[in-house]
C-alpha cells in the first residue's frame, strides 16, 4: 500500500454493541461515529431481530458508509454490533471488513474484533490442514473456525474452548441472534467498557462512545472476562488461568480519546500528567510551548502548567484531509506534513519553542515542522516527547514501523536529535512515564520501549480452563 499521510503508529480497531434497544443500529453507528479515531478503513453494522442477522460493510468512514439512510431500515431489530476497522492483519479491502458474519450450526453468529492473535499463522495453518476453507485473510476467522468445531452446546463454552488456543489481544463483541457476548484476552491488552442507557446494554472500546449515544458507564470488561448478555441479564465467567494485566500503555498515549475512561482512568488527566512530568525531567528555556495538534495537546497543556511556559497555538490543522489521503510519489510524500501542518507566523517569530509531541515513529513529521518553524522565524526549536523513544515493534496490534525504520530503533537520542533538526530533544522516561499513572507499576504492556513482551509470538499455546460461572 502507498504510504498514507500519518505517520502515527495506527490503531487497528473500534467495536461496539447494543442490547436491547429499538434501534440497535442506529445507535451502534453514533458509537462508530464517535470511535472512528480507531480505524478509517472499513466500517460496519450487523444487526439482529431476534430471527435474522442483517449486515452492512464497507469501505470508507463511518458517515460514508452509512450515508444512505435507508441502510437503517434494513439493518433490523434491538441487538447490532459495529466495527471500524484499520487493517494490522489482512489487506485492506472489504472482504476483510467486519463484523464478520457466517452460520453455525446453532444460527448465525457475527464477530467485531480489536486487536492481534499472535499465533494466528499458526493456527490457521493447522485449520485449513484440517479442511476449514477462510473466507478472509484476517484474524478474527480463527475464532469463529475454531467455535465451530466445538462439540459444546452454548456459545461461552464454545468461544471458551475457542480462546483457549489463541494468544495475543482482543476485546471483541460477538452477536448470535439473541445474546451478546463481550470478551477481553486475559492480559486485557486494548480497552473494552460497558454501559447502560435505560434497558439497553452498550459495549464499546471506549467511553466516548457512551457520551456520544447518552449511556452511563458502568464499568469496564475485565482482563479474561467473558460478559454474556441474554434475557437482560449478565453471566460473567473468566478465562484460567488468570494472568497479569498488560494494558497498552501507548492508549494512554496517543490512541485513545483524551475524553475516555479507560483502565480505570480518565484519559485526558494520565496524558496531562505525562506533560507535566516531561516538564520536570526536560525542561527547557523557552519563550512558548507548542503542540502538535490535536494528539498533543493535553500532554503539552501539562507541559506548558508545570514548566510556567506559556501555551500558544502555533500550529494550525487541516482537519479536511482524512486518514486515506494517500500521495502518489516521493515528492509528494516530503511534502506530506505541508499538507497537513502550517505554523501561524504571528505566534512564532522571534520566539524560542518548544514543541511537545507524544510520540516520534519515524521522525520524518518533526524533521518538517522544525523546518516549518525556522521558516516562520522561530530563534530556537526544542522538541520534548511525552513517551519514551519507540524501539521495537508491537505484536498486539499497532502498526509500528520495523526497527530499522523507526527513527529511535537504531539511533541514539542525539543522532535522532540531528535528523529532526532540533536544537534540543528530550523524551519523557519510561520511569516517569509509568510515575504518571496512579497504578502505573502494576499491569501496563511497555514493550515497544523496553522490548519486554508479555507473549511472545513464538509462544506455546496456553491452556485456560473454565472456571465457575459468576452471575453479576
Ligand atoms: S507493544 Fe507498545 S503499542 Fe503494543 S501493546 Fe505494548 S505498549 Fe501497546
Amino acid at each position: 500500500m502507498e504510504e498514507l499521510l500519518s505517520e502515527k503508529p495506527r490503531e487497528e480497531c473500534a467495536v461496539i454493541g447494543v442490547y436491547n434497544h429499538p434501534e440497535a443500529a442506529r445507535v451502534a453507528y453514533q458509537g462508530l461515529f464517535a470511535l472512528q479515531h480507531r480505524g478509517q478503513e472499513a466500517s460496519g453494522i450487523a444487526s439482529s431481530n431476534g430471527k435474522q442477522l442483517f449486515r452492512h460493510v464497507d469501505m470508507g468512514l463511518v458517515a460514508d458508509v452509512f450515508s444512505d439512510a435507508t441502510i437503517f431500515d434494513r439493518l433490523k431489530g434491538s441487538l447490532a454490533i459495529g466495527h471500524n476497522r484499520y487493517s494490522t492483519t489482512g489487506s485492506s479491502m472489504k472482504v476483510n471488513a467486519q463484523p464478520l458474519v457466517v452460520n453455525s450450526k446453532d444460527g448465525p453468529w457475527a464477530i467485531s474484533h480489536n486487536g492481534n492473535f499472535v499465533n494466528s499463522h499458526l493456527l490457521r495453518t493447522q485449520l485449513e490442514a484440517e479442511g476449514s476453507l477462510f473466507q478472509t485473510t484476517t484474524d478474527t476467522e480463527i475464532v469463529l473456525h475454531l467455535a465451530a468445531r466445538s462439540r459444546k452446546t452454548d456459545i461461552v463454552s464454545r468461544l471458551k474452548e475457542a480462546l483457549e488456543k489463541i494468544q495475543g489481544a482482543y476485546s471483541m463483541v460477538i452477536a448470535t441472534r439473541q445474546k451478546l457476548v463481550a470478551v477481553r484476552d486475559p492480559h486485557g491488552f486494548r480497552p473494552l467498557c460497558l454501559g447502560k442507557r435505560g434497558d439497553s446494554y452498550i459495549v464499546a472500546s471506549e467511553t466516548c462512545a457512551f457520551d456520544l449515544v447518552g449511556a452511563d458507564f458502568i464499568r469496564e470488561i475485565n482482563p479474561g472476562e467473558i460478559l454474556l448478555i441474554n434475557e437482560n441479564q449478565l453471566y460473567s465467567t473468566y478465562l484460567q488461568p488468570r494472568v497479569d494485566r498488560r494494558a497498552c500503555i501507548f492508549e494512554f498515549i496517543y490512541f485513545s480519546r483524551p475524553d475516555s475512561f479507560i483502565f480505570g482512568h480518565a484519559v485526558d488527566k494520565i496524558r496531562r500528567k505525562f506533560g507535566k512530568v516531561l516538564a520536570l525531567e526536560q525542561p527547557a528555556e523557552a519563550d512558548i510551548v507548542v503542540s502538535v495538534p490535536d494528539s498533543s495537546n493535553t500532554a503539552a497543556l501539562g507541559y506548558s502548567h508545570t514548566s510556567g511556559i506559556k501555551f500558544e497555538i502555533g500550529l494550525i490543522r487541516n482537519h479536511y484531509i482524512g486518514r486515506t489521503f494517500i500521495l502518489p510519489d516521493q515528492t509528494m510524500r516530503d511534502l506530506k506534513t505541508l499538507f497537513k501542518f502550517n505554523p501561524v507566523q504571528g505566534v512564532i517569530e522571534n520566539r524560542r519553542i518548544v514543541i511537545v509531541d507524544d510520540s516520534i515513529v519515524r521522525g520524518t513529521t518533526l524533521r518538517q515542522l522544525t523546518k516549518m518553524f525556522r521558516r516562520a522565524g522561530a530563534r530556537e526549536v526544542h522538541v520534548r516527547v511525552s513517551s519514551p523513544p519507540i524501539r521495537y515493534p508491537c505484536y498486539y496490534g499497532m502498526d509500528f514501523p520495523t526497527p530499522e525504520e523507526l527513527v529511535a530503533g537504531k539511533q541514539s537520542i542525539d543522532e535522532v536529535r540531528n535528523y529532526i533538526q532540533a536544537d534540543s530533544l528530550g523524551y519523557l522516561s519510561l520511569e516517569g512515564l509509568l510515575s504518571a499513572i496512579p497504578d502505573g507499576n502494576l499491569g501496563f504492556c511497555t514493550a515497544c520501549f523496553d522490548g519486554e513482551y508479555p507473549i511472545l509470538p513464538e509462544n506455546a499455546i496456553s491452556k485456560f480452563h473454565l472456571e465457575v460461572p459468576i452471575v453479576s
